[in-house]
C-alpha cells in the first residue's frame, strides 16, 4: 500500500481540512501502571509462576497505522489506513 508524504485531511484541532505530513507509526512502550499490567502482576504474585494465556482467534493481517502531523497546529494524530492487510505501508513521493 502506497501513501503520499503530504495529504490533505481533516484536523480535529483546527476543525477543518489542512495539509498533513505522514510518517510511520512507532509503538510506544507499555505503561507500568496500566490496568492490564497491574492485573497481570497481581496474578503472577506469590508462588504461582505463570498464568494460562487466553487463546485468541488468529487475525489475518494487521491494520496499518500512520502518524499524521498537521502543518498548521503541529499536532500529531494516529490514523488507520485501510483495512486488515498483510502488505506493509510505503510512504513516498
Ligand atoms: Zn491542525
Amino acid at each position: 500500500m502506497k501513501i503520499n508524504k503530504e495529504i490533505m485531511s481533516y484536523c480535529k484541532f483546527c476543525n477543518k481540512h489542512t495539509k498533513h505530513t505522514v510518517r510511520t507509526y512507532n509503538k510506544k512502550p507499555q505503561r507500568g501502571l496500566s490496568l492490564g499490567t497491574r492485573r497481570h502482576n497481581r496474578a503472577i504474585k506469590g508462588y504461582v509462576g505463570s498464568i494460562e494465556p487466553k487463546i485468541h482467534p488468529k487475525k489475518l493481517g494487521k491494520k496499518q497505522k500512520v502518524m499524521s502531523e498537521c502543518a498548521v497546529c503541529h499536532k500529531i494524530t494516529e490514523r488507520v489506513m485501510g483495512m486488515r492487510t498483510k502488505k506493509k505501508i510505503e510512504i513516498g513521493r
